[in-house]
């Protein structure tokens, strides 16, 4: 990096949180996944406020050099791997929490992870219920600008639902803040839809390429203290997708809503079900596993009963194995990532959206693509909210066969292409989407011209979104 770039960022920061060792930028050249090609960065700085990521912006614009905002690193599909030669913004000095129980609400620094702030929450006894499978290394920021969802958002929706506002520092170093603390005599968050069109919107899901978040105000609800778990069997896929619809409909509060195919399940239960303690059954062609939560044990009762009733009407059965339910949930801050272990990270991953009521069109369009690319894979997934369900199929490669690699990523592109097609809705614009989405060329435009307007130099996380280069849409 230029020398006087250098001790620009370095007068900003100070000398201690700029850094350009060998080391140190090793670190920041990777993610959580090994399927993605690592980019060293020439220079990491570590800001201590939303001030100095505001001069580091500013100096980055002035000296036209591309910067990749890093909170946590755990992203999957390569969205945190830097600009080569580019500056990494590493945000997790940003660490405050400020309560607001009277608004329901709490606002949180950028690199405060979902770990830390439920182990704080939990002392008022409130929660922010969206738990993704890495939550003692993701931060909320960083979930924010991928739009991710977890355990609890069967019930409660994505990450996006809980936002309230956000402060955000623009390409140009203008820091903005969003709802209704955009008020600056406003008590704190209370509302999200506030003066107007929804400016947050713009930042959720951006991975970066519209500005740095540096606080998040979220929601923050009375923790569930009152859950039940149970296993329901069905033989068609249909049976097991009305139950989950059904459950939604009826108003039952599912925190945790899984279907199952037998294959994926006992693929699962081979890694964890010693250690939930899963009896050996023989399971049925479809397994739900549910968690049902609420606030107060009187309530609790009812929807138990509606689960069985309804899942005798749509033609299935209770199974009566809870140890399954119970485990994730319980486990639910390190849940994937104990399978990812068992796996060694060598797998690419496709998170998208599809309906409930089709989740076996994601599932009929996984099992040919395998066989056609000759590639291991699986798919799994949530209910996610009012009517969508979250999934997050896997294919798996070894990784001293290069061979192999390339058929997984050949798979992979072809896979986004399908799902697009089979209608399919992805949450978050990873790189390979540009191969799978056609027929968006206004929307993609459209999103083209924002990204001009407020990025003239277009120095933020430049190439995260393809979709958002010139001739990318
Ligand atoms: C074991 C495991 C399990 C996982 N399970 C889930 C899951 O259940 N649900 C889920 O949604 N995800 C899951 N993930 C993926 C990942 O953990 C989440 O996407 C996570 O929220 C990313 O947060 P982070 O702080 O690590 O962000 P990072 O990886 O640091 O960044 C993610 C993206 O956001 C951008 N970014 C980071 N910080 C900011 C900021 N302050 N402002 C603007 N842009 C920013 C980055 O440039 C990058 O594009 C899992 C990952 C692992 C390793």
């Amino acid at each position: 990096m230029d020398p006087v770039a250098l001790k620009a960022l370095s007068e900003i920061v100070g000398d201690e949180y700029c850094s350009t060792r060998k080391d140190v930028l090793l670190t920041y050249s990777a993610s959580a996944s090994t399927s993605h090609e690592s980019r060293v960065p020439s220079a990491v700085v570590r800001p201590a406020n939303t001030h100095e990521v505001s001069e580091v912006i500013r100096a980055a614009n002035r000296h036209g050099i591309p910067v990749t905002p890093r909170c946590g690193g755990s992203s999957l599909q390569g969205e945190v791997i830097p600009v080569a030669d580019g500056l990494v913004v590493d945000l997790l000095r940003l660490n405050e929490i400020e309560d607001f129980p009277d608004l329901r609400a709490v606002r949180v620094g950028a690199g405060v992870t979902f770990g830390r702030l439920d182990k704080y929450l939990k002392g008022r006894g409130a929660w922010v219920p969206v738990y993704p499978g890495s939550s003692l290394t993701a931060t909320l920021a960083g979930n924010v600008a991928v739009n991710g969802s977890g355990f609890g958002s069967s019930r409660f929706g994505c990450i996006a639902e809980m936002v309230q506002g956000l402060e955000v520092v623009l390409p140009d170093g203008t820091v903005i803040q969003t709802g209704s603390e955009a008020n600056p005599n406003a008590p704190g968050p209370f509302l999200r839809y506030a003066f107007g069109p929804d400016l947050t919107g713009l930042f959720i899901g951006s991975l970066g390429a519209f500005g740095i978040i540096t606080s998040v105000s979220l929601k923050t609800f009375k923790r569930m203290e009152h859950l039940d778990y149970n296993t329901y069997g069905f033989s068609t896929p249909e049976q097991a997708e009305k139950f989950i619809l059904e459950l939604k409909e009826n108003e039952v509060s599912t925190v945790w809503a899984a279907i199952y195919e037998g294959r994926i399940l006992e693929f699962f239960l081979e890694m964890v079900g010693e250690e939930y303690g899963v009896p050996q059954y023989e399971w049925p062609p479809y397994t739900v596993s549910l968690a049902i939560g609420r606030v107060r044990e009187n309530q609790i009762g009812s929807d138990i009963r509606a689960a069985e009733e309804i899942a005798q009407e749509v033609g299935g059965h209770v199974i009566g194995i809870r140890e399954l339910p119970k485990g994730e949930w319980d486990d639910r801050m390190l849940e994937l990532a104990r399978s990812s272990y068992v796996h060694g990270w060598h797998w690419r991953i496709l998170y998208h959206h599809a309906t409930p009521s089709q989740w076996h069109r994601t599932v009929e369009t996984m099992w040919p693509l395998m066989d056609e690319y000759g590639v291991l894979g699986h798919t799994a997934g949530f209910q996610s909210d009012h009517a969508s369900y979250n999934f997050y199929p896997q294919i798996y490669y070894d990784p001293q066969d290069p061979a192999d690699e390339a058929k997984a990523r050949a798979a992979h592109k072809e896979f986004s292409k399908r799902l697009f097609e089979s209608g399919a809705v992805p949450f978050k614009l990873a790189p390979y989407w540009k191969d799978g989405i056609s027929g968006m060329d206004t929307y993609f435009s459209i999103l083209r011209e924002i990204k001009r307007a407020i990025d003239p130099n277009n120095i933020m996380h430049p190439g995260v979104i393809p979709l958002l280069e010139e001739g990318g849409g």
